[in-house]
């Protein structure tokens, strides 16, 4: 098995990562696609041990397999790890943390809701490309129960700016993130982490999308009123978008996700949408273990605390 390569069938899944050694030597090639070396000698000869680190055959130095990665410090085998990852990617729908407890046989729900917390946050490319050519925005509330105040107004939902690459007339790559207000200081950030300069933004005529000409990128504004159209109608890719945001939120968690927690829904959504048309699940479940390996871990802590939550988001 040579790095890049990946398990296509739950079959092979289960030949592959057989044992836990198998797990570990699977992790390595990820983890170095260019092959280890000991950081300490730069030796190239070194084996895996069964406490997940790499023993160095010149200095003795280890490395550890896990470090910096959402195992570490796990006390689960990977092979349950591994068989999360490719039960998650491989729903067709996404997974609630009551499906992976009961597949996995994990011990208790909260287990079962921290890991998929974990891989959520794993599905989030670091460093990953900025959507180009040609680029709808807008922003959606979503959650709560919508009570007057009109479009715009921030009551118990949370709003999520939207940015969606036009393909044609298709959809491309899509972004999503949780935004405090519909303010310029809050949505011409989103746009500059989610679009590359030079691109061209349509958005619809909110007086805060002004300045999107002014910060590096051709703006191209689409106006509801006079226009004879509907607001769907002048960015029909974010408005699909959004709908199929809803329905899963909908469907898969039966609407049961807290605000606090919907940034990490936003980013499972994202990793779905934009693999979309991966013509092997198996693919995903690689595509997730490798970004697995690259993120920090998370502490329990922080999944359950409100930090990674828009500040303000819940105040009147
Ligand atoms: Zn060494």
């Amino acid at each position: 098995m040579a790095a890049g390569e990946y398990p296509r069938t739950l079959p092979e899944f289960d030949a592959w990562f057989a044992t836990e050694d198998d797990c570990r030597q699977y992790l390595v090639k990820l983890r170095w696609p260019a092959g280890f070396r000991c950081p300490r000698c730069s030796s190239t000869k070194a084996w895996p041990t069964k406490r997940g680190l790499m023993h160095c055959k010149g200095c003795g130095h280890q490395t550890s397999i896990t470090s910096g990665t959402i195992f570490h410090r796990t006390r689960s085998p990977l092979r349950l790890w591994l068989q999360a990852m490719w039960w998650v990617t491989t729903q067709k729908n996404g997974a609630s943390a009551l499906g992976l407890q009961r597949i996995l046989g994990l011990g208790s729900y909260e287990t079962a809701w921290t890991w998929l917390h974990k891989l959520r946050r794993a599905m989030v490319r670091p460093g990953r490309d900025r959507l180009s050519g040609e680029v709808e925005v807008d922003e959606t509330f979503v959650g709560g129960v919508e009570k007057g105040g009109g479009r715009r107004h921030i009551g118990k939902k949370a709003l999520v700016a939207v940015a969606a690459e036009i393909r044609g007339t298709a959809i491309g790559r899509i972004r999503l993130q949780c935004v405090r207000d519909s303010s310029a200081r809050s949505l011409l950030p989103f746009i500059q982490q989610a679009v590359a300069p030079g691109t061209v933004v349509v958005t619809d005529g909110l007086p805060t999308y002004v300045g999107v000409g002014d910060i590096g990128y051709v703006h191209r504004r689409k106006v509801v009123q006079g226009s004879g159209q509907e607001a769907d109608a002048l960015l029909p890719r974010v408005h699909r978008v959004v709908s199929l945001l809803k329905r899963w939120l909908l469907g898969t968690h039966q609407g049961g996700v807290e605000r606090a927690h919907l940034p990490y829904y936003l980013d499972e959504f994202t990793f779905r949408f934009n693999r979309r048309a991966s013509r092997h699940r198996g693919l995903l479940s690689y595509r997730l273990m490798q970004q697995a390996l690259a993120v920090d871990p998370v502490p329990y802590g922080r999944l359950i605390g409100r930090s990674d939550a828009p500040p303000d988001l819940g105040a009147p």
